[in-house]
């Protein structure tokens, strides 16, 4: 039952949807008994549906969006690169968004991560750095590195490689038989704390796991791939920044690469604008996208080291890298990023971004105290909860939010926010009082 009259606009435009577009990530029967915002346009972080009703976007519109909708110092940019070069392949030519935002990304990890390959989607960012690990070994005489090591509940996206390498059930299972599946170890999420111990000690324990593996099977191991500090879509579940310099040691210990997936966590999403900083390390090769355009444009992004990119670097042909998409480097997305870019300078983004959490952490405080919440937890700008209630809660939940102008996610019995980084105060309290207001909506309901 849809949870607000739909009025003429929105049910119309609904019906048309749930006729022709198939939706992501949806079982489309039942999409035909849910809300379905049918949006007109963007204001901030403000969505207005074909009503004119407004709803927050507390999940950055699935994590990507980073400084509103309609940005006007973004449209600019876009707008400039529309009328000089919106798209030219990037094998045998160049152009300065793609040249540009390369060496801006490379100046950002101090160098140590300064060759970047472009594509489009987070997935084929994730293929690409599962090939690049692989092809380098082979590149230098070892050819049985072969497997990869992922988290349990780890995610990497949706296409079959990516899927290789992702340990959730529902996106994966259905499609077992086609995949390559990787070695999965026990993830450091601090929630599996047994009493008496830390984050910290649930990280000594998850990597001592990993070490017994790389132990065993390094021979064949390429690559060790990770979501640094957060493994977004397991449910917002959190770890110590100790795990990945364990991590980064044994991976250097057993001659394994480090990825660092950094496609949600990155861009300022966890405090600083790698995840991976906080820990004072750096892998071999990063991911990177969502935020990345500041969610306006597909774009991924995979930056590699030197040490990676000399073993590739050869008068044969065959040792190149030569992977590639139509897309690779488009001019309008790499000129988004570098607007994004652009704001986090000027605006000190992250400093900001400090301060408003603490607000929104202090109008969190009554949720906080909710006898229907666990786990509440907080890295950056990402805030979690997980809610004791019957089965159906996500749903009735997002419901529940939605009929409050409010547009949130849960992922399973976990509440998250991760909104865009332009909420004024009177906002962040507005958006504090809804997510608690709509929590006693969806568990009276029941
Ligand atoms: C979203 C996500 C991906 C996949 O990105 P797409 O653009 O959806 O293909 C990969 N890894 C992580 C950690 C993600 O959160």
């Amino acid at each position: 039952m849809p949870h607000h009259a739909p009025t003429s606009k929105t049910a119309e435009w609904r019906t048309r949807s749930l006729r022709h577009v198939w939706h992501p990530c949806t079982q489309m029967k039942r999409q035909a008994s849910m809300p379905l915002l049918a949006l007109s346009h963007g204001e901030g972080p403000w969505l207005v549906d074909m009503d004119g009703r407004r709803y927050l976007d507390g999940i950055s519109s699935w994590w990507v969006n980073l400084f509103g909708h309609a940005n006007a110092r973004i449209n600019a940019a876009l707008n400039d690169q529309l009328a000089r070069l919106p798209h030219a392949m990037l094998a045998g030519c160049t152009h300065a968004p793609a040249v540009e935002l390369a060496e801006r990304l490379s100046a950002l990890t101090g160098a140590a991560l300064d060759h970047c390959f472009y594509a489009s989607d987070g997935a084929s960012a994730v293929e690409i750095a599962l090939k690049m690990s692989f092809h380098a070994w082979r590149n230098q005489g070892h050819p049985a590195k072969r497997e990869f090591v992922c988290l349990r509940h780890g995610y990497h996206g949706e296409t079959l490689g990516a899927l290789g390498v992702t340990d959730v059930a529902v996106f994966r299972d259905a499609y077992g038989p086609l995949l390559r599946q990787a070695h999965v170890v026990a993830s450091p999420d601090a929630r599996a704390a047994l009493p008496g111990e830390d984050a910290d000690a649930v990280a000594r324990r998850a990597a001592a796991e990993l070490q017994t593996l790389l132990d065993a099977r390094h021979a064949h191991i390429a690559a060790v791939i990770i979501e640094p500090l957060v493994q977004c879509a397991a449910g917002m579940a959190m770890h110590a920044p100790s795990y990945l310099r364990q991590v980064r040691e044994l991976c250097d210990r057993y001659q394994a690469h480090l990825i660092a997936d950094e496609i949600a966590v990155g861009c300022g999403r966890t405090g600083t604008f790698f995840a991976s900083e906080q820990a004072g390390i750096w892998p071999d090769l990063l991911t990177l996208s969502k935020g990345i355009t500041g969610g306006y444009l597909p774009l991924s992004l995979v930056l590699a080291t030197d040490a990676i990119h000399a073993t590739f670097y050869d008068d044969d042909v065959a040792r190149g890298f030569l992977h590639s998409h139509s897309y690779t480097g488009n001019p309008l997305a790499c000129r988004a990023a570098l607007a994004t870019l652009d704001i986090f300078e000027a605006d000190d983004v992250l400093a900001r971004n400090r301060r408003r959490a603490a607000r929104l952490d202090a109008a969190l405080a009554p949720l906080q105290a909710h006898h229907a919440v666990r786990h509440f937890r907080r890295t950056g700008m990402i805030w979690a909860f997980d809610v004791e209630a019957g089965p159906g809660f996500g749903q009735r939940y997002a419901a529940a939010a939605l009929a409050r102008g409010l547009l949130l996610r849960p992922i399973g019995h976990t509440v998250y926010l991760m909104p865009p980084y332009v909420l004024d105060n009177d906002t962040a309290t507005w958006l504090a009082r809804e997510t608690l207001a709509a929590l006693d909506d969806a568990l009276e309901e029941h």
